[in-house]
């Protein structure tokens, strides 16, 4: 299966639509490293530009004062791990049916796209990639015989299971939807006279755009010429947006599923440091992504904040690489401890998650080396012991190290005094409604019944 993070951003009605996407990607680089693309509309017909790499890598002066002509734009930036990595499964993707091209952005992950292909290809769908998301245009495209565009995308919507946070566009027509549970986020902001979407609001920040709302869960928006039309999709099912969107994922500077994320990270430092603080001499963060709850950690507890672990900057995250041997290199080429800080010291590190245990282990051992007194883990999130169907890469349940051990298991092997994750309640103390959270990962619990569509599956054992 290929599970994919992605970034969408959106605009329409701006004279430099394209170079304002380019800036709305940068924003949102950290939701994908590995493709970047945008689309636009320039009036007769779309115009298209992908690549493999950042955003800044991808598109040049050419590209956005010259061929990506038009005021309405669509783009993605695309974060694949486990999928082949090609660039034809670079998004926007676009398809072209009875005289209408259609481009599509897509976050999230589909759960029944292999039935869904199935059905297609018996019916003369030719597929042009791995990708699921080309599975909704091929959708879209059937339920368009004598249906409005909105029609068909309502169509395609209720037969997808899954995660998506879209974004289409066609002719003069921007469409953006958000799946019934709402698992991942998308936003709506104005700029001058612009109507803009991102997957967070700090693509709108660097824009000076105005954050409007979040879209509604099961909600589509359409803007046609000076026209703002919102339809429900869906009415039944309930809202479970990804709670790792606010544990790590998200940029802290955003509002997400109207989460402050920054102060949503505090609070579960917070909490953390109350339901477990060590006697240590300071806390420190895993930077860049532990420090938020750190701060809190550290406030709660009243013990001293240090940064003892240094971030280099100029390496992107580390779950790029694939191989195992690569990916404890690359810990170490982004964290490094600062040496006279660590002997003889009692230390309390603060992380926002473990996944594979990577980075704990080959940084605790590290610690160890350098004269670490006592090393004590404390972690806000709960442990993760199921993968996610729904876009998040937490690969599969073998290579997650709570799924396959316990807590006093990791403490003994990896070397650390004590050991503590966030409790499920005390995470969700940390948010404003604790109801619409999808928690799967921790509970397996899946608000969608996972791959096989319900059938056995091995992975969760469903
Ligand atoms: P681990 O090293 O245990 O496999 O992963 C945990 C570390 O990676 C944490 O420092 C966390 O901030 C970061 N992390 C957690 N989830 C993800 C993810 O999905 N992708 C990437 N690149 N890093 C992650
Ligand atoms: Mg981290």
């Amino acid at each position: 299966m290929i599970r994919h993070y992605c970034g969408i951003f959106g605009i329409y009605n701006h004279a430099e639509a394209a170079r304002l996407s380019y800036f709305g990607l940068y924003a949102l680089q950290h939701r994908g490293q590995e493709s970047a693309g945008i689309v636009t509309w320039d009036g007769q017909k779309l115009r298209e530009h992908r690549g493999m790499g950042l955003v800044p890598e991808v598109f040049n002066e050419r590209h956005l004062g010259k061929e990506l002509k038009g005021d309405i734009a669509i783009g993605h930036i695309r974060y694949s791990t486990t999928g082949a990595s090609l660039i034809r499964n670079a998004q926007p993707f676009i398809v072209r049916y009875k005289g209408l091209e259609i481009a599509i952005a897509h976050n999230g992950n589909l759960v029944n796209t292999l039935e869904l292909r199935r059905e297609l290809e018996e019916q003369g769908s030719i597929f042009q990639t791995s990708i699921d998301s080309e599975v909704f245009v091929h959708l879209i495209a059937r339920n368009l015989n004598g249906h409005t565009l909105e029609e068909a995308v309502m169509a395609a919507c209720r037969k997808v299971k899954g995660a998506y946070a879209l974004l289409i566009l066609a002719n003069n027509k921007l469409i953006a939807v958000r799946d019934p549970h709402g698992f991942r986020p998308l936003a709506l902001g104005r700029v001058a006279g612009a109507h803009v979407f991102a997957s967070e609001t700090c693509a709108f920040d660097l824009l000076e755009a105005e954050f409007i709302r979040s879209l509604d869960p099961g909600e589509m928006v359409v803007i046609e010429d000076t026209k703002v039309q919102s339809y429900k999709i869906e009415t039944e099912a309930p809202t479970r947006q990804c709670i790792f969107e606010l544990i790590y994922f998200a940029r802290p500077d955003s509002l997400v599923f109207g989460e402050d994320v920054y102060q949503c990270r505090k609070r579960m430092g917070q909490e953390l440091a109350r339901e477990s603080a060590p006697d240590v001499d300071f806390v420190m963060p895993f930077p860049d992504s532990g420090v938020y709850s750190a701060v809190g950690f550290a406030q709660e507890s009243g013990l001293p904040y240090e940064h003892a672990m240094i971030r280099n900057h100029y390496v992107g995250r580390t779950f790029i690489q694939p191989s195992q041997d690569m990916r404890d290199f690359s810990v170490r080429v982004k964290i490094n401890p600062v040496k006279s800080m660590i002997k003889g010291k009692r230390i309390c590190i603060v992380d926002d998650s473990i996944v594979r245990g990577t980075t704990i282990r080959t940084r605790v051992k590290k610690l160890r080396e350098l004269g670490a007194r006592e090393v004590h883990f404390r972690v806000s999130c709960p442990p993760i012991k199921f993968p996610c169907f729904y876009g998040i890469d937490f690969a599969s349940k073998g290579e997650l190290i709570a799924a396959n051990h316990s807590v006093s298991e990791i403490e003994r092997f990896i070397g650390i005094d004590s050991l503590h994750y966030i409790t499920i309640e005390g995470l969700l103390r940390s948010v404003s409604h604790p109801e619409n959270y999808c928690l799967a990962c921790f509970t397996g619990d899946y608000p969608i019944p996972c791959a096989g569509g319900g059938k056995l599956c091995l992975e969760c054992g469903c």
